[in-house]
């Protein structure tokens, strides 16, 4: 609640600004800001018996670690407490020992992004803005879209036109204002910048707008309190601007801060082949410098990422561990996610999983391990991918012999 937060500290100068609903970027200096919390009064306030008793079934359980009003509104939408599964029959096929598999594809608009997007739209109110925009590779757009809409804003919103399909038909769906540009994501998310710059906007851009990590990190709250506050070794997830790898980071380190579990993870970062500036940075431990976007996990097809500093922190502080994995190894984790675990989920959503798979295979990390592996978007978003990955059903005529005739293909 806003009582235990501190404020919002520039991570590049330092300074300490009262956290606004419309602060962004720091006013002296343009640094990323980040909320800051008075740790040892959320420690009088929470215990695992407080969290046991409690009813809210959505990222707003954790009212004590977010940065919004005790009592304010709460989206329609229900964000969050997602799914988590003890994946036995996975963990036996990948040879590790202990593996759980969290699927925030199963939110309102099918992907981890709602949970930033609805605390973008409580921000947006508190703020009084009327009007939120933003732009995406695709996800935050349709979470924003239809966050947006069962709060009665108007959106605007800025996609590459590569996004696929089936996230561009959520946009329409939800009635946001939609502009697809004809080039790269980078482009495309300048071009949102001068816009909401011009149209006094609410900025849903995850990286510049503070307060949309601090609802990412529910994830990890849910995944912690879904342990029985006894974490795993490792959590693995698939990076693109890298707002989710540094949420997830700080959810961990918040409980950690306050007692609630006693020990941190180290984050697998999974980045495709393709377009890997992050994980490059920290394997050549070097500056990260853009990369081309060559991947059909659109998600995670960033080639400037916009969170890059917070991300990279997150990686080496937990002692992390980068892993790239090709298109192939996607597609592949995609069938090995739906046939063992029932969970569909888009490129970008099982390339976690992908992550795991190789850094087993590249003893990265060993058997005897225990690993959580996020799922950030469902697989319904992105059919032709999917279609790709597991190949077209054996087509018949409404013929015995026939199905006869196939029966062993099948
Ligand atoms: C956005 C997204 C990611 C990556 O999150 P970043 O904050 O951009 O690093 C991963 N998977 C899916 C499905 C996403 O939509
Ligand atoms: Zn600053």
């Amino acid at each position: 609640m806003m009582k235990h937060v501190l404020g919002a500290q520039c991570t590049r100068c330092g300074k300490m600004w009262e956290a606004r609903p419309d602060i962004t970027v720091c006013p002296s200096c343009g640094g990323l800001l980040d909320i800051k919390y008075d740790y040892d009064s959320i420690r009088k306030e929470v215990s695992h018996e407080v969290m046991a008793d409690r009813a809210e079934q959505s990222m707003w359980r954790y009212m004590e670690y977010l940065p919004v009003q005790g009592k304010g509104k709460r989206p329609k939408l229900r964000v969050g407490w997602s799914p988590f599964y003890r994946a036995d029959h996975l963990a036996e096929v990948l040879g590790v020992k202990t593996l759980y598999v969290k699927d925030d594809g199963v939110n309102p608009t099918a992907s981890l992004k709602d949970r930033a997007s609805a605390m973008a739209v409580v921000k947006a109110e508190e703020a009084g803005a009327e009007i939120v925009a933003c732009s995406s590779t695709g996800n935050a757009a349709s979470s924003l879209a239809g966050n947006a809409a069962a709060a009665g804003f108007e959106s605007y919103i800025f996609v590459p036109s590569r996004a696929p399909k089936g996230k561009v038909s959520q946009l329409m769906i939800f009635g946001a204002h939609v502009i697809s540009v004809k080039s790269s994501y980078e482009d495309t998310f300048r071009l949102s910048e001068e816009a909401i710059a011009r149209y006094g906007w609410y900025n849903r851009n995850a990286a510049i707008n503070p307060f949309l990590m601090e609802g990412k990190k529910t994830v990890a709250l849910e995944i912690a309190e879904q342990l029985g506050w006894k974490m795993t070794d490792y959590v693995a997830l698939s990076v693109g601007d890298g707002c989710t790898i540094a949420g997830v980071w700080k959810g961990f380190k918040d409980l950690y801060e306050t007692g609630m579990i006693d020990r941190l993870p180290r984050l697998i970062s999974v980045q495709a082949e393709g377009c890997c500036p992050l994980n490059r940075a920290i394997a050549e431990n070097c500056p990260w410098e853009p990369m081309e976007e060559n991947t059909l996990a659109d998600s995670i097809a960033v080639g400037v990422p916009r969170n890059a500093e917070k991300a990279l922190n997150a990686i080496r502080e937990s002692n992390g561990i980068v892993v790239n994995v090709s298109d192939q190894e996607i597609l592949d984790a995609a069938k090995l996610l739906g046939r063992t675990c029932g969970v569909f989920g888009e490129p970008a959503g099982v390339a976690g999983t992908a992550g795991v798979k190789k850094s087993l295979e590249l003893g990265l990390i060993p058997s005897d391990s225990s690993v959580v592996s996020i799922v950030t978007g469902n697989g319904l978003k992105d059919t032709p991918n999917a279609i790709r990955a597991a190949g077209e059903p054996t087509e018949i005529g409404p013929d015995m012999e026939e199905l006869l005739a196939v029966m062993d293909r099948l």
